[in-house]
């Protein structure tokens, strides 16, 4: 016991001292407090986390493992990515209330879902060292991130948010963990064990999640150098909401979505001791470029870019700015096809809205959208744009440089008539309730005949 909160105590001096303000947040100070308040052995679950102190913060109660890090893995990133949508990493708050929660007590579920149709937003499972894994398929529901060369040397990259993870195995953490522990929990709350069994012997037997249950009836999961790579889907019990495992931590956004560097290779990646300063170096076409960055005090985040073309320019990252990336090279042409048909002024599409964008929403590419399709489109629409968190798309955010999702176009040119309240934003909510409208519009009049009813709204 007194070993085990030793070794708390040295992750949170280590987090204490190598972090900025963007992560000492309540978050952090709630989770650390109650961290040092436990007293009893740390369950099971923990084990593998517990081989990455410096990383790691933990917590628990009778149903949860919580599991606290700042995002930020201490081997190189984003170095080896030759499909690279200009983010970057910067340090996420996951602690306290928006720490990683695993189940203690996995319930397996009648039929588990899978991870080809489910799950394109957000984490899947976390990584011992408390790297988010997302579904190794990205939320476009059928580019195979690994395959498409969006993945560094360790098997992660960047989000939306600037936030770093995983989308296939994090091998590179066998070493430490040793063949007996898992080398990631699915949010279901089994483990995902590497190559070979815990006890050094083959893998057999495994079902379409990847996973099977040993003699002692207890389930688990394995990694694999192809696809699935990490678990499959879920054999446990998960809620889902908005096309992903629900909860889950948030991380938080700097500045507006930026948009892929066709051709771009990333050649080099420093941050400092101390977290605050970053160098990320690729070259394009031969030429070589630069995004250097720095979290100043208060969390402000200040980019500076030498762009191919010999051009520099700086950009503050921060809440509520217009303008993403400043000056940062225009994006390229194909990725402004948001347009299509247009929409009509009163909400009423002339070919309805959603049959002209159906394939850039059908996740399972069955041809047909289903709700919770249409509800990740207007998540993903909606948490693009909102670019502060404020809960709120304003005018500002709606007519920035722009997010990539069919809705979004949409969004922009019918501020209006979406804002039904009129107050100048748009919430989530009146997104939703547009989409819904549509939605159930489209649902009855699909392959007419259809005694299929929309299901009752949420
Ligand atoms: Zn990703
Ligand atoms: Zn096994």
């Amino acid at each position: 016991m007194k070993a085990f909160r030793f070794i708390l105590l040295l992750g949170l001096s280590w987090v204490g001292l190598a972090s900025g303000h963007l992560i000492e947040d309540a978050d952090y100070q709630a989770m650390k407090k109650k961290s040092s308040a436990q007293t009893g052995a740390p369950p099971k679950t923990a084990e593998p986390f517990l081989k990455f102190p410096e990383a790691v913060l933990l917590d628990w109660d009778e149903k949860y493992l919580y599991v606290g890090s700042d995002g930020l893995p201490d081997h190189p990133m984003m170095i080896g990515i030759t499909a690279w949508q200009q983010q970057v990493p910067l340090p996420q708050s996951y602690y306290g209330e928006n720490a990683w929660p695993i189940p203690l007590h996995p319930i397996p579920s009648a039929n588990g879902m899978s991870a080809k149709t489910n799950f394109f937003r957000g984490a899947i499972a976390v990584a011992a060292n408390g790297i988010p894994i997302f579904n190794p398929i990205k939320n476009d529901g059928r580019t195979d991130t690994y395959l498409a060369g969006e993945l560094d040397d360790y098997g992660g990259h960047c989000g939306r948010a600037d936030d770093y993870h995983y989308h296939v195995a994090p091998w590179h953490l066998a070493e430490r963990l040793g063949p007996s522990l898992p080398l990631a929990y699915a949010l279901d709350g089994y483990p995902i064990y590497g190559l070979s069994e815990p006890d050094g012997g083959s893998v057999t037997g495994l079902d379409s999640f990847h996973g099977h249950t040993n003699g002692l009836g207890e389930y688990h999961y394995h990694a694999s150098k192809s696809y699935p790579y990490i678990n499959g889907g879920f054999h446990g019990e998960v809620s889902v909401q908005g096309g992903g495992v629900d909860p889950q931590p948030n991380a938080t956004p700097v500045r507006q979505a930026t948009s892929p560097l066709p051709g771009a290779k990333i050649t080099g990646f420093e941050m400092s001791a101390d977290k605050k300063k970053y160098q990320l170096e690729y070259v394009q076409n031969g030429k070589n470029g630069s995004v250097n960055y720095e979290i100043l005090n208060g969390g402000k985040v200040q980019f500076s870019f030498k762009n191919p073309d010999g051009t520099t320019s700086e950009s503050n990252g921060k809440t509520g700015r217009k303008g993403g990336g400043g000056s940062r090279p225009p994006p390229p042409e194909g990725n402004q096809r948001q347009g299509g048909p247009r929409m009509e002024g009163d909400g009423q599409p002339r070919k309805p809205w959603i049959e002209n964008h159906l394939t850039e929403m059908d996740g399972n590419r069955d041809g047909k959208l289903s709700q919770e399709e249409m509800m990740a489109e207007v998540n993903k629409t909606f948490t693009g744009y909102d670019a502060d968190r404020n809960g709120q798309i304003s005018q500002v955010e709606a007519n920035g440089p722009g997010v990539r999702s069919a809705m979004a176009g949409f969004v922009k040119r019918h501020f209006a008539e979406v804002d039904k309240d009129a107050n100048g934003a748009i919430s989530l909510e009146e997104l939703k309730a547009l989409a819904m409208k549509m939605w159930e519009k489209y649902s009855w009049g699909e392959g007419s005949g259809s005694s299929q009813r929309p299901p009752p709204q949420n």
